[in-house]
């Protein structure tokens, strides 16, 4: 089989057959894809962290009480991957089967972002995924400014740990927390942000597509660029 029927194959599985993907541009082009513009973001500066791993990282936090969310969470969800992922998705906070299994991106949407991965040959064993915030907020409301802020420093401490070479959020929450900014998912996507010198992209949450699956197509593309600036960073 060629490469390029892999990747129609590969695109078929991910978004399935109702959804009319542009097969015929199915090809990661790493030449392709031009940033329109860098937008560079400057965070509060974060205590740099004197864990060695992400399990010593874990184990110290895990019984995290700074906000409420401690007290209704079922399961502290910390993250899951290679601890030395090349790259990094980052997702907005634990809904409820999250919060019964302690891991990230379980469910449907969990199953579409395996997809999604596989579409560009990776998985969740060869990427790191994390959440803005640890602790599922109740009836899966957005997260609370003051909940981001006391949470922000632990993702940022997996980032220190994990060193990753690229970032992609996932949804406007996750993006707009990362990126310190107010803007829409609109004006965010289709540029390479920078978060303490790493690319960021933003794509959209897989449970939105879910909802609204005529954004796959755009999805997709995102998908394509976030491969290919993988690939030359590699
Ligand atoms: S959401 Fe973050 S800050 Fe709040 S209790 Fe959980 S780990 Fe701690």
């Amino acid at each position: 089989m060629t490469k390029e029927l892999n990747l129609q194959e590969l695109v078929r599985r991910a978004f399935q057959s109702d959804i009319d993907m542009g097969l015929g541009e199915a090809i990661i082009n790493k030449q392709s894809y031009e940033a329109k513009e860098t937008v560079v973001v400057e965070k509060t500066p974060v205590t740099t962290p004197t864990y060695k791993t992400l399990d010593e990282h874990r184990a110290v936090i895990c019984d995290c009480q700074k906000c409420a969310l401690s007290k209704s969470r079922n399961n502290f969800v910390y993250g899951i991957g290679n601890p030395n992922a090349d790259l990094l998705i980052i997702g907005e906070a634990p809904g409820a089967k999250e919060d019964a299994l302690g891991e990230p991106f379980v469910g449907a949407s969990g199953q579409l972002l395996d997809k999604m991965l596989a579409a560009i040959q990776l998985s969740r064993q060869t990427v790191y995924i994390a959440n803005i915030l640890k602790c599922r907020p109740p009836e899966n409301r957005n997260p609370l400014p003051e909940e981001r802020e006391l949470c922000f420093p632990y993702l940022h401490q997996q980032i220190e740990l994990i060193k990753p070479k690229l970032i992609c959020t996932f949804g406007l929450v996750s993006s707009q927390a990362l990126l310190d900014t107010t803007a829409s998912l609109g004006d965010l996507r289709n540029k390479w942000h920078e978060f303490k010198g790493l690319p960021v992209m933003v794509t959209y949450h897989p449970a939105l597509l879910l909802r609204n699956p005529h954004f796959k197509r755009d999805a997709w593309e995102d998908m394509k660029k976030l491969k290919a600036r993988y690939e030359s960073m590699r």
